[in-house]
């Protein structure tokens, strides 16, 4: 078993009331699980991915199969998802990072509405992205299904994620119902920037690595 799941580094009911506990422990529990089993099932055919990581499976995802693809981004993507959240985090985005968020996109203001519009413009089942580009700009983009902008993909916006938000219906049907854009809302309450910056950090670290 290559990868397995790791426990949420808080309880289900943390998020409460923006993410109630029954959607926390379904989403975790039993979706994430899922993608984890899956992956490895699907990875037992590919020997030479023994020796990669999620990323760099996620990097060259094209030589591989659909379960792997759709697998490797759902593992990859709630692991950052899990990680941006928290009941406690820091609340706003400070110092060299809001700096690089104003000067991509004007104000914090405007980048939150810009990622509300990927949220709610996704037509089924995606992610909208934060992503840090190889030019160390920040950018907005919108998948379908699991797919992630470190993949190598005609379909995906190339880039270093740096926030992911899930729109899938499991993420908030059970509290939001259809009620998409509520959900959004919601997420920004839950939301901790320092993980945010963290991955920014990552992703920065990452490109400068590729130069
Ligand atoms: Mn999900």
């Amino acid at each position: 078993m290559k990868f397995t799941l790791k426990s949420l580094a808080y309880p289900f009911e943390a998020l409460e009331p923006y993410f109630d506990a029954k959607t926390m422990e379904i989403h975790h529990d039993r979706h994430h699980q899922a993608y984890v089993d899956n992956l490895n099932k699907a990875l037992e055919q590919f020997a030479d991915a023994q020796e990669l990581s999620l990323e760099e499976i996620l990097q060259q995802v094209s030589k591989f199969s659909p379960a792997v693809r759709n697998n490797a981004g759902g593992h990859y993507n709630h692991q950052l998802f899990w990680d941006l959240l928290s009941a406690s985090g820091k609340k706003e985005p400070e110092g060299d990072f809001l700096e690089a968020i104003q000067q991509s996109f004007g104000s914090l203001a405007e980048f939150k509405g810009q990622l509300k519009n990927k949220a709610l413009g996704q037509f089924g089942s995606g992610w909208a992205w934060l992503i840090v580009k190889a030019d160390g700009t920040l950018a907005v983009s919108s998948t379908a299904n699991q797919d992630n902008p470190l993949m190598d993909l005609p379909t995906v916006e190339q880039g270093f994620p740096v926030l992911g938000l899930d729109v899938w219906e499991h993420a908030y049907y059970l509290n939001y119902q259809n009620k998409r854009a509520d959900y959004v809302d919601a997420f920004w309450e839950v939301l901790n920037w320092e993980s945010v910056e963290a991955h920014y950090k990552k992703g920065l670290a990452q490109l400068q690595k590729a130069l």
